[in-house]
C-alpha cells in the first residue's frame, strides 16, 4: 500500500509562523500522512500537533468552497453562492466608489500575523491602490522589538539559536507551545542538550522550566522593572562588557545614574521575584557569554511595551551579546528583492504622514495602523472618515483588543469583504466572503519580511478543492480590477519569482535547496558602526525629544493599576493546539482542547469554592466571559490564565458563533494605549472570578 503514496517535500505554514520542514504523503490529490522532515533546516524532524493535524484543514465539511454574497441583513447569516467574477467586481466597484467619493485613504486593508508571501502582496494591493492603511497586528506583535531595535541599535536583534549560547535567557517565550517566527523548539532543544543553560522569566511555570537552571516567576506586565533591576545590578557590580561599553554605546553614565534607583529589592516589591534571584540572574547573564534572549511577545502585551524593549536591548548591549554568534544578532536576508520593493512603497510616498496613525503621533517607522486607531476612524471619523474594510487571514472578531468595539466598528463600514478557509465571526459580518486556499495547496514562500534572515521553499502538494483560490491569486485579480493592470500579472506565481529574481533562482531551483539562507556576519558595526544617529547603541536615546518619548527606559507603572475591586491578574498565553483564533474547528486538535479554560491556582480557586472542570465566570472592568476551571500549580495564586481566541464554530452563524461567551477580548479595552504604538493592555488586567450557577 505504501507504495501508492507521494511524498514531497514542503514547509509547514499558516499553523503558526511556519518553519518546520515536513514530509507529506499523498495519494491522488488527498494528502494520507505528515511527518517531520529529519534533515529539515530548523526542525529536524520535529512536527508538533498543529502539524499533524494540518491536512484535516483541506478536506473539512465546512470548509468554504465558493465566494459568496450577503443577502440577508448584515450578520444574519444568509447568503447566495455568485461567481468569482460576480464577487471581484462587487468588492472592486464598491472600492472604487469609496475612493472616488472620500480618497483611497477611506478603505483599509486588514491581515492578521504574516503567514506567506500573500501578507506583503496585500500590502502591495493597498499600497498600488493608494491607502496607506494596512491595519495589522503589528503592534502587539513584532513591531515593539523590531520598531525599537531599530532606534536603539539600528536593526532587529533576534536570538541566534544557530550557532551556540552559553545562556539563553526565555523571556516571556514559551516555544512549546508556538514557534516565533520559525525559533522552533528543536533547535533550542538542540542548544539545552550541547550545554547552554537556560533562565526563564514567565508568570507560568511552562515545560521549559524543567530544563531551566532558575525560573523567576514574574508579575505580569512588570518586565522592564525586572531588565532596570538586573542592569542595576550588572553596573553595580562592575558586570558589564567595559570594552563594548567604552567603544559602541551612547548614553552609559546617564543609564547608570538612572538604574541606580532600580535596586533589587524595589524591583522584587513591583516583579514579585526575591531580590537574591534577581541578583543571581544578572549575575549568570553577565558571566556566560554569548548569551542570548529569546523574547516573546507577551512583553508587546502592555502599554508600555517600548520601554520594556528598550531595557532589554540594553541588557543585551551592556553585556556585549549584540550582533555576536549565540547572542542577539541582526540576522542578514539572503540576496532577494527588498520588502520596500516588492510591496512598492515608491508608489505611495506620502504613506507615512497619510496613515491614520500619524495623526496618533506614532513612533516613526511603524508603517501598520494599529487595530483601535483604526476602530477610532471608523467609529469617530478621526482623523478622517474611514467605510470599507478588505480583510484576509484574520479574524479582528476575536484578535483584536475589546471585541464589542470591533463588532459596532464592523457593523459600522459601509462595506466589507473577507478571505478565508471558513466562515468566522468577522467573515459572518461581511457583504462578500472569498473562499481562500490554505497552505499545501499553492506554491508559497515562508518568512519573508519577517526579519530572521532565511526564506523557506513551500511547494503546493495537492490541488485545492471547488473553488478555492490561493489569496495571492485573489489580490492580483482584485489588483487589476481596481488599479492599472501594469502592476499584475497574469500569472500570480510571479509574485514568487520577484522575490526570488535577485538570488538568480527560478522558484523550482529554490524548492531543491529547500530555503535560503543569508550569509553569517558578525560585528558588523565595526566596519560601520551601528545604524543609529549617534552610530552606537543608543542606551540612551538621541532623538527622544523629537518623538516626545522618555530617553532612557524607565518604569512607567503597572499596565493598570490595583483595585481592590478586582484582585486578580489576568493573562492569556498561546495555545498548542490552536493558532490565536484559528482551528477550534478541526476535531483531531479540538479533541485535545475541547472547552475554554481559565487556569486558576488551587489556592484561589479553594478561595473561590471553585473545583477543578468547573464553569467560572470571570469579569474585568469591561467584560465578563465564561470559562472552565482548570487547578494547576504552576500559576502564581493572584493570577488567572485565560484562554484565547474561542469561539464555537458549530454554533449558529446569525450568533456570530456565540463570539461573546468565552472570547477573551470582551475583558479586554483601548481606553488607554501605549503611545509609541498604539497598544492596548492585553495582559495584566485586574479581574475577578466566581463559580457560576
Ligand atoms: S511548530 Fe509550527 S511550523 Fe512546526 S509543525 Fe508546529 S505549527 Fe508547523
Amino acid at each position: 500500500m505504501s507504495e501508492d503514496i507521494r511524498w514531497v517535500k514542503t514547509q509547514c505554514g499558516r499553523m503558526d509562523h511556519g518553519g518546520c520542514t515536513l514530509l507529506v504523503g499523498v495519494k491522488g490529490n488527498r494528502i494520507v500522512k505528515v511527518k517531520g522532515d529529519p534533515e529539515g533546516f530548523l526542525n529536524k524532524g520535529y512536527i508538533c500537533p498543529k502539524g499533524v493535524a494540518s491536512p484535516d484543514r483541506l478536506t473539512h465539511p465546512d470548509r468554504l468552497k465558493y465566494p459568496l454574497k450577503r443577502i440577508g441583513k448584515r450578520g444574519e447569516g444568509k447568503w447566495a453562492r455568485v461567481t468569482w467574477d460576480e464577487a471581484l467586481d462587487e468588492i472592486a466597484g464598491n472600492l472604487i466608489a469609496l475612493r472616488e467619493k472620500q480618497g483611497a485613504r477611506s478603505v483599509g486593508f486588514g491581515v492578521g500575523m504574516p503567514k506567506g508571501l500573500d501578507h506583503f502582496v496585500l500590502i502591495r494591493l493597498a499600497n498600488i491602490f493608494g491607502s496607506p492603511n494596512v491595519i495589522a497586528i503589528q503592534d502587539v506583535c513584532h513591531a515593539p522589538r523590531e520598531i525599537t531595535g531599530l532606534h536603539t541599535c539600528g536593526f532587529y536583534p533576534v536570538a541566534d539559536l544557530h550557532h551556540p549560547s552559553k545562556l539563553i535567557l526565555l523571556w516571556a517565550s514559551n516555544i512549546t507551545s508556538t514557534n516565533e517566527e520559525g525559533a522552533i523548539c528543536s533547535q533550542l532543544l538542540r542548544q539545552v542538550r550541547d550545554g547552554a543553560r537556560l533562565i526563564v522569566i514567565d508568570p507560568r511555570r511552562t515545560a521549559l522550566v524543567r530544563k531551566a537552571d532558575k525560573w523567576l516567576q514574574i508579575r505580569p506586565g512588570t518586565d522592564h522593572a525586572l531588565a532596570l533591576g538586573l542592569l542595576n545590578v550588572l553596573i553595580e557590580e562592575s558586570l558589564y562588557d567595559r570594552d563594548f561599553v567604552g567603544k559602541w554605546t551612547h548614553g552609559f553614565d546617564d543609564l547608570a545614574r538612572h538604574v541606580k534607583t532600580y535596586s533589587p529589592e524595589k524591583v522584587s516589591e513591583i516583579t514579585w521575584i526575591p531580590p537574591q534571584l534577581i541578583r543571581e540572574t544578572a549575575r549568570q547573564f553577565a558571566q556566560s557569554r554569548p548569551a542570548a534572549i529569546q523574547w516573546g511577545n507577551p512583553i508587546e502585551h502592555n502599554i508600555h511595551t517600548f520601554q520594556t524593549t528598550r531595557a532589554l536591548i540594553c541588557l543585551m548591549a551592556v553585556c556585549g551579546n549584540l550582533d555576536i554568534p549565540g547572542g542577539n544578532i541582526q540576522a542578514l536576508d539572503p540576496k532577494i528583492m527588498t520588502l520596500g520593493q516588492f510591496v512598492r512603497a515608491d508608489l505611495i510616498p506620502e504613506k507615512r504622514k497619510e496613515m491614520i496613525s500619524a495623526h496618533h503621533g506614532v513612533i516613526p517607522r511603524l508603517m501598520t495602523v494599529a487595530s483601535s486607531f483604526f476602530r477610532k476612524a471608523v467609529l469617530e471619523g478621526t482623523p478622517y472618515p474611514v467605510k470599507g474594510f478588505y480583510a484576509m487571514c484574520s479574524n479582528p472578531m476575536l484578535s483584536w483588543a475589546d471585541s464589542r468595539q470591533t463588532y459596532e466598528a464592523l457593523m459600522k463600514l459601509d462595506f466589507i469583504a473577507v478571505a478565508d478557509l471558513i466562515m468566522t465571526p468577522t467573515a459572518s459580518l461581511a457583504d462578500i466572503v472569498l473562499p481562500a486556499a490554505t497552505h499545501f495547496e499553492f506554491n508559497d514562500i515562508g518568512h519573508y519580511g519577517v526579519g530572521q534572515g532565511y526564506i523557506l521553499a513551500r511547494p503546493k502538494v495537492v490541488d485545492p478543492p471547488g473553488e478555492c483560490w490561493p489569496d495571492m491569486k485573489i489580490l492580483n485579480e482584485l489588483g487589476k480590477r481596481i488599479s492599472p493592470k501594469e502592476h499584475w500579472y497574469d500569472d500570480y506565481n510571479r509574485f514568487l519569482d520577484d522575490v526570488l529574481q535577485p538570488s538568480g533562482l527560478t522558484y523550482d531551483q529554490f524548492v531543491q535547496k529547500g530555503y535560503l539562507k543569508g550569509p553569517d556576519k558578525f560585528k558588523l558595526y565595526e566596519e560601520k558602526g551601528f545604524q543609529t544617529p549617534t552610530g552606537k547603541v543608543e542606551l540612551r536615546l538621541s532623538l527622544a525629544e523629537k518623538f516626545h518619548i522618555p530617553p532612557l527606559p524607565v518604569f512607567e507603572g503597572l499596565p493598570e493599576e490595583d483595585d481592590p475591586d478586582y484582585p486578580l491578574i489576568l493573562i492569556s498565553s498561546k495555545s498548542p493546539y490552536f493558532l490565536h483564533s484559528s482551528y477550534r474547528w478541526i476535531k483531531r486538535l479540538r479533541d485535545k482542547q475541547p472547552n475554554p479554560e481559565a487556569e486558576i491556582h488551587p489556592e484561589t480557586a479553594s478561595r473561590y469554592g471553585i473545583s477543578q472542570g468547573e464553569e467560572i465566570s470571570v469579569e474585568t472592568k469591561y467584560g465578563e466571559i465564561t470559562y472552565q476551571a482548570r487547578l494547576s500549580e504552576g500559576i502564581h495564586p493572584r493570577v488567572v490564565n485565560g484562554a484565547y481566541g474561542w469561539w464555537f464554530p458549530e454554533a449558529e452563524a446569525r450568533s456570530q458563533y456565540e463570539w461573546k461567551r468565552s472570547n477573551f477580548n470582551i475583558l479586554t479595552s483601548t481606553e488607554k494605549l501605549g503611545k509609541a504604538f498604539g497598544t492596548p493592555n492585553l495582559k495584566g488586567i485586574g479581574c475577578r472570578i466566581r463559580r457560576k450557577g
